[in-house]
């Protein structure tokens, strides 16, 4: 018995649905009727109407949304992960938004919250706390409407490993809301193989709970965007590019939508739910990899006109070009005009250097060596590394010219014998890696408890 209120206990946080075309409650009303059945105000009238239009005609049943006689479910078989969560007003009140007007950092705290995880790209991290508080205050003072202020949707343009999603990661922890990643190339026009843009606010909901009201305040992070430029030179229909570029305009700059609660495509089976995506702050990155070329023929070209003419090749050794890139490049590169209007905020993230990766590897609040650290303490061991070895760490990354990202995959390299011998043996007090061994020559220093407590002595 209990357990049965249990269940009609949690089923009570989900909105109920029409038995016949499956909208929630909260978009019509609904008709209750015995044995858990409800219909909802649509779906009645139409069986009223088959019924005095000469008898039922279930022709008019089957072309209601969303019911195909072949897969038909009852609704109470719907899994919750695809139902949508009540709207808590009351709750919610009482328990205090998660993010509200006095609860959002100043651009200085956010940037001096993201200084704590993230290393270097300073310009970037000050763009996106100002941009972000902007949204934000909008957002919660209701002002959109007011005055009409452009949404502050962001392009970021950096190198593979830089930092791009560990940003918008860290900032959507840090204002508590819910983030979606999705990656552009899984992204293809509704109707081909691939997921359609909608997809992405499928995601959001999920990252949300399926509660529609927190997804509406929430961040999409959309990587790979230079995977969706215009084709060149194709003849055939650019499902994978331009017409996402297309797609995704409406929802950049406001839309209702429906989307599938629970799954990445609509079919007869998924209750939609209705979001609404004027208040989401959608942010794009990309690598962009010809983009330098561009940048740098047009600022060769300027360079070498007129009086003021200079070296033809001034900029060629520019290490940081990204840096002047102009939303006219981005339309070189691909992107159709109408995509980068939608988002207005444009900036770069610096390729990082050797040092930058050594900071990477001992600062940051979570540094994975760090947790390695942690890891081993519980052991009782003391893990060190000394100087050499974080140069040797960051030299080898370099070589992979994957960023940051390949900082993990070498110290998961070697690390994994020293997760594995050392707690093997009680006796050892203190592990320091060099450099001489993350470069394949000896071993690890290892010091034995009773040396170590003789010392302390
Ligand atoms: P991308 O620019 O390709 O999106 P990521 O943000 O995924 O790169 O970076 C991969 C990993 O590298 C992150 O999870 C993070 O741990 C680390 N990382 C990258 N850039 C930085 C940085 N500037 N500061 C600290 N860690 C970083």
């Amino acid at each position: 018995m209990s357990d049965n209120k249990d269940v009609d206990n949690k089923n009570d946080e989900y909105e109920k649905y029409c038995y016949l075309c499956r909208r929630p409650e909260s978009q019509g009303k609904l008709i209750y009727m015995p044995n858990n059945i409800n219909i909802c105000q649509d779906c009645m009238q139409k069986t009223f109407d088959s019924f005095s239009g000469g008898g039922m005609q279930f022709i008019d049943l089957s072309n209601l949304p969303n019911l195909n006689s072949n897969q038909f479910t009852p609704v109470n078989d719907i899994p919750n992960r695809q139902k949508v969560k009540k709207k808590k007003e009351k709750e919610k009140k009482q328990e205090e938004p998660e993010l509200s007007l006095s609860s959002i950092p100043a651009p200085h705290e956010m940037k001096a919250k993201l200084d704590e995880y993230v290393i270097g790209q300073d310009y970037a991290k000050k763009v996106i706390s100002v941009a972000v508080y902007n949204h934000y205050k909008r957002v919660l003072t209701n002002t959109m409407d007011d005055i009409e202020i452009e949404k502050s949707n962001m392009l970021m343009v950096g190198p593979t490993g830089s930092g791009k999603t560990y940003l918008v990661k860290t900032i959507a922890r840090i204002l508590n809301v819910p983030l979606a990643i999705t990656d552009a190339t899984t992204l293809t026009e509704a109707g081909y193989i691939g997921d359609d843009v909608e997809s992405v606010l499928s995601k959001l909901l999920t990252a949300a709970d399926n509660d529609v009201e927190k997804a509406e305040r929430g961040i999409v992070f959309i990587d790979e965007i230079d995977k969706i430029a215009k084709k060149r030179n194709t003849n055939s229909r650019d499902v994978s590019g331009e017409a996402v570029q297309q797609g995704l305009l409406k929802l950049l700059e406001g839309a209702e939508v429906e989307v599938p609660v629970g799954a990445g495509s609509k079919n007869a089976m998924v209750p939609l739910a209705t979001i609404n995506t004027r208040n989401i702050l959608f942010i794009c990155g990309g690598a962009f990899p010809e983009l330098e070329d561009i940048i740098k023929a047009r600022l060769n070209k300027q360079a070498s006109i007129g009086f003021s003419a200079d070296l033809r090749d001034k900029y060629d050794g520019d290490a940081n070009i990204l840096q002047k890139v102009t939303m006219d490049d981005l339309r070189e590169f691909g992107m159709i005009p109408e995509f980068l209007g939608r988002l207005p905020i444009l900036f770069s993230l610096q390729s990082l250097d050797e040092d930058m990766l050594v900071q990477i590897l001992k600062e940051p609040k979570n540094a994975i060596l760090k947790q390695y650290q942690k890891l081993l303490s519980l052991d009782g061991v003391d893990l060190r590394f000394d100087e050499s070895a974080y140069r040797a760490i960051a030299k080898r990354a370099m070589e992979r010219k994957t960023g940051a990202r390949a900082l993990r995959a070498i110290i998961e390299e070697f690390m994994l014998d020293i997760m594995y011998q050392i707690p093997r043996d009680d006796d050892i007090g203190r592990v320091t890696i060099t450099g001489d061994y993350i470069e394949g020559n000896g071993s690890p220093l290892i010091e034995m408890r009773g040396v170590l407590a003789l010392e302390q002595e």
